[in-house]
């Protein structure tokens, strides 16, 4: 295989290291020996059974999952997860309350679809304001009779991060927290005294789309609505150990191989201090360019893995766009919900992809500013 030509700044589907790729590709057609591709070995064999079981070790490992959670490896995505969420948790409580935390683009559609199951209420919103911060925990509004608290612990589309979890029993409610961490799961650690429940498309840094990570407390489980249909149960899912019908095997397995390059590169710890010096690089670039570049989020608050950022006109974007294309620096168009531009850094993006942005960045100010 030739060597990439480009650094890829999606938000998704994907990313995934160049070393990860060249792995699958030579395990296509003889999966170790077994003669088989991945592709086509039965999801009960040894060998299928055996990437399984890898794939949850090393996450429990990498996120220091305790043992009272179960891992999950389920199908429908993180949008899945906004119906299967409450399906699975808001009958905890006769009065089917949902707490939803407002700040973006991700937890306006958990907040939109919790809806159909229960009576939801906004503990905290920055609609108002754009989705340019985090609110403080302090001031969030929780119902003491609520089912689950739910946030998204990072806005993908609004470049919104919360960087602590907070501790919801410290602020009177014992409701379970439940976090959509799609796209910054595995790319710092999580506190799990203060995490219920935490669902990912694992898309963004753990893999290809195609599977949804759910991680759960194990008091949460068990409590689905009649309704809810077994495949989504996460009862049923726990039982069976992800394999009530037949799982997506390839996503599965190149997870598993996300995560070993994970372990490879030093484990979480060590990605979360390249991806605070990435983003750091970043920001410091859009501040120091006399708003030239401009990034809106306050700056406790802003994302380590995508990081939007505004140029003075839309015909300079457009052609930020084109010439970083051309130079090898692919997919920085922002979302439709709010223009611009958008570097996605996810673990995947090597230190050296932002110092060649940044240096594009600072020729194009040169050229054009
Ligand atoms: N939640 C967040 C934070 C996301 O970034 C995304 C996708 O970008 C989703 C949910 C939707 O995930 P899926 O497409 O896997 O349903």
């Amino acid at each position: 295989l030739a060597p990439r030509r480009i650094f890829n700044f999606s938000p998704g589907p994907s990313t995934m290291p160049q070393v990860v790729l060249e792995q699958a590709a030579a395990e296509m057609l003889d999966y170790r020996g077994s003669g088989v591709s991945v592709l086509e070995m039965s999801h009960r064999s040894a060998a299928f059974e055996g990437i399984l079981a890898a794939a949850e070790a090393d996450l429990r490992e990498l996120l220091a999952i305790p043992a009272h959670f179960k891992v999950l490896f389920m199908q429908g995505g993180a949008i899945g997860q906004n119906a299967i969420v409450p399906l699975n948790l808001v009958a905890r409580r006769p009065a089917r309350k949902i707490d939803v935390v407002l700040t973006g683009e991700w937890s306006r559609k958990s907040w939109t679809e919790a809806q159909r199951y229960g009576d939801v209420a906004l503990a905290a919103s920055t609609l108002d304001s754009g989705h340019t911060h985090m609110p403080p925990a302090a001031g969030w509004t929780l119902r003491p009779d609520a089912s689950y608290v739910h946030v998204c612990s990072n806005e993908t589309v609004h470049g919104v991060e919360l960087h602590e979890l907070p501790d919801l029993r410290a602020l009177g409610s014992e409701a379970p927290l439940v976090i959509d961490a799609s796209s910054n799961i595995a790319s710092r650690p999580i506190d799990w005294t203060r995490a219920a429940l935490v669902f990912a498309g694992a898309q963004k840094n753990l893999g290809p789309s195609g599977i949804t990570v759910v991680i759960v407390r194990d008091d949460l489980i068990g409590q689905a609505l009649p309704i809810c249909p077994s495949v989504f149960d996460y009862r049923v899912t726990a039982e069976q150990r992800s394999m009530f019908n037949t799982p997506p095997t390839y996503p599965i397995y190149l997870l598993g191989l996300m995560l070993q390059w994970l372990k490879g590169e030093g484990g979480v710890a060590a990605i979360e201090r390249r991806n605070l010096a990435k983003s750091g690089r970043l920001y410091a670039a859009i501040d120091g360019s006399g708003g030239f570049y401009r990034n809106p989020v306050a700056v406790a608050d802003r994302s380590r893995m995508n990081v939007p950022f505004f140029l003075p006109s839309t015909a300079l974007t457009d052609r930020f766009v084109a010439e970083a294309e051309a130079a090898g620096l692919s997919a920085l168009r922002g979302h439709k919900v709010v223009g611009g531009l958008r570097a996605s850094i996810y673990n995947a993006m090597p230190e050296a992809g932002v110092e060649a942005l940044v240096a594009f960045m600072q020729d194009f100010q040169r050229r054009h500013g």
